[in-house]
C-alpha cells in the first residue's frame, strides 16, 4: 500500500530536516527519510568535529523551524569580530558586528547539535512523518505524481520529492542529472583543542600559500582548528602524537592561537567543488549539497543549503501544485546562479592566495586592508558574511 505526501525529502540531515520542519509548520504533508537517526546529546559530550557557522538568516530560519532554541540553549559560541589576513607582514583586516548594528555576526554550533534541534522540532509536528532508518531504492516520477520505494520494500508517493541527501545524493543519481567537480588537491584537517585562553567571540583566517589556517571558537576553553595542507601534509599532521601536534601548531599558527592544552579531537575532509549540472529534473528537486559543494573556507556551505530551503518552501507554502515546473524553474533560476556566484568567490579567494605569485597575493591582502577604509564597501562585505546581502526572490 502506498502513502501519499504533499512533498517527500530525502535526507533528514540539516538542511532536509530545517525543510521539512517549515512545510510541516505551513500544514503540507511531509515524509522525511534518513538513513541514521541523530544521537542524543548531553552537556558533558566534548564538542564534535564538525562545526558549522549559523549567520543571520540560517538562524531566522532555525528561528522559524521552531529549532534555534534547541541549539542555542545546547552549546553556541557567537562571533563577534572577523579577522583575515595573508602571511606577508601587516595587521590585516577586522570586521565589527557592531559596525553594522549587529550583536553577531553568526554563531558557531557542532552540527549533530543543529540536527538534534531540527528533529525535535519534527517531533512536535503531526503533518510530518519520518521513516528512519530508511534509504530509497526506486524513483519513479509520472505525470501527477513520484513514487519513492525504500530499500526495506515500503512504496511513498508524492507530488514533490526533494534530494536533501548530501553530495553522494542517491536522488541526484537517480534522477539522472550530471554534476561538475573539481578537486582542489587540498585537505582540511580539523582539530578540535582545549585553549589556554577563555572563550573568545572572534573567528579569524590566515591565508598561505598552502591554504589557509582558521580559528573557530567554541564555548569555553574550546576551539575548533582548519588547517588547510597538500593531502600528504595532512597525513603527517594525522600521525603525530597529540604532544607533536600541539607543537606543531604552535610552530605554524600564528600567534593570536595562544596556548594549547590539549587536544580532543582531529579528522580530515578532501576539499571538491561540485554542482549540479541542473537542480530539477520531473517532480524532483535538488537543495543543499545535494545540488552544491563549495570550498569550506569561508563556512557557507550550509548557510547556502539553508537558503535554498527558505526560498523553496516559500514558493510551495502558496498552495499550487508543490511539482509545478513553473515552480521548480522558478526556485532554480534563482538558487542555481546564487550558488554559482558564491563559489566563484570561494575559487577567487582559493586562488588568489595559493597559486598567485607573491607579489598578487600582496595585492590581494592589501585589498583586504583597504576594505578595513573603505567602509562601504567593508559594510557589504560585514553583511555578505552575516547573509542579509541574500535578494528575497519572489
Ligand atoms: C571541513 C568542512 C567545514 C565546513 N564548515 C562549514 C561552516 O562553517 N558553515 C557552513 O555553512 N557550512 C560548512 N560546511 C559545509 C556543510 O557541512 C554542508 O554544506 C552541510 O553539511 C550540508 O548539509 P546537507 O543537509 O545538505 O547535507 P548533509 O549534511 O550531508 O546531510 C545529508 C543527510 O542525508 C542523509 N542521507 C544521505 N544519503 C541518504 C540516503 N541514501 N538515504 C537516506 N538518507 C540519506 C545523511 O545521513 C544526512 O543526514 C563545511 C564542510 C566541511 C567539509
Amino acid at each position: 500500500m502506498s502513502s501519499h505526501y504533499d512533498v517527500i525529502v530525502v535526507g533528514g540531515g540539516m538542511v532536509g530536516a530545517a525543510l521539512a520542519a517549515l512545510l510541516g509548520r505551513s500544514r503540507l504533508r511531509v515524509a522525511v527519510i534518513e538513513g541514521v537517526a541523530p544521537r542524543a546529546w548531553s552537556p558533558e559530550q566534548l564538542p564534535d568535529l564538525r562545526v558549522s557557522s549559523v549567520n543571520a538568516i540560517s538562524q531566522r530560519v532555525f528561528a522559524a523551524c521552531h529549532a534555534w532554541e534547541g541549539m542555542y540553549s545546547r552549546r553556541a559560541a557567537p562571533f563577534r569580530r572577523l579577522k583575515v589576513w595573508d602571511n606577508s607582514e601587516h595587521d590585516g583586516t577586522t570586521f565589527h558586528a557592531a559596525d553594522v548594528g549587529a550583536e553577531s555576526f553568526g554563531w558557531f554550533v557542532e552540527n549533530p547539535i543543529i540536527q538534534l534541534a531540527l528533529w525535535e522540532s519534527l517531533a512536535e509536528l503531526d503533518t510530518v512523518t519520518r521513516y528512519c532508518p530508511a534509504k530509497p531504492a526506486r524513483l519513479e516520477p509520472d505525470l501527477h505524481h513520484v513514487t519513492l520505494t525504500l530499500q526495506d520494500g515500503r512504496e511513498l508517493s508524492a507530488d514533490l520529492l526533494v534530494g536533501a541527501d548530501g553530495a553522494r545524493s542517491s536522488v541526484r543519481h537517480m534522477a539522472g542529472i550530471a554534476v561538475d567537480v573539481h578537486d582542489y588537491h587540498q585537505q582540511a584537517l580539523i582539530i578540535n583543542a582545549v585553549t589556554e585562553l577563555p572563550q573568545q567571540d572572534i573567528t579569524w583566517q590566515r591565508f598561505t600559500p598552502t591554504g589557509p589556517q582558521a580559528f573557530l571558537p567554541l564555548a569555553g576553553h574550546h576551539a575548533s582548528l582548519v588547517w588547510y595542507h597538500t593531502p600528504d601534509k595532512v597525513r603527517q599532521l594525522l600521525a603525530l602524537s597529540d604532544h607533536e601536534l600541539i607543537v606543531a601548531l604552535q610552530q605554524e599558527f600564528p600567534e593570536e592561537l595562544g596556548g594549547i592544552n590539549a587536544i580532543l579531537g582531529r579528522a580530515s575532509f578532501a576539499i571538491r567543488r561540485l554542482h549540479a549540472q541542473r537542480y530539477r529534473a520531473h517532480r524532483i528537486v535538488l537543495v543543499g549539497d545535494a545540488a552544491h559543494v563549495i570550498h569550506p573556507l569561508a563556512g557557507q556551505g550550509l548557510n547556502i543549503g539553508i537558503q535554498d530551503i527558505a526560498l523553496l518552501a516559500r514558493y510551495l507554502e502558496r498552495g499550487d501544485d508543490p511539482g509545478a515546473a513553473k515552480l521548480l524553474s522558478a526556485y532554480e533560476a534563482h538558487r542555481r546562479p546564487a550558488n554559482q556566484a558564491m563559489m566563484s568567490t570561494m575559487e577567487a579567494f582559493h586562488h588568489l592566495f595559493t597559486r598567485s605569485p607573491a607579489v598578487l597575493r600582496q595585492a590581494g591582502a592589501k585589498g583586504l586592508v583597504m576594505i578595513n577604509t573603505l567602509s562601504p564597501l567593508k559594510r557589504w562585505v560585514m553583511r555578505h558574511a552575516m547573509g542579509l546581502t541574500v535578494i528575497n526572490a519572489d
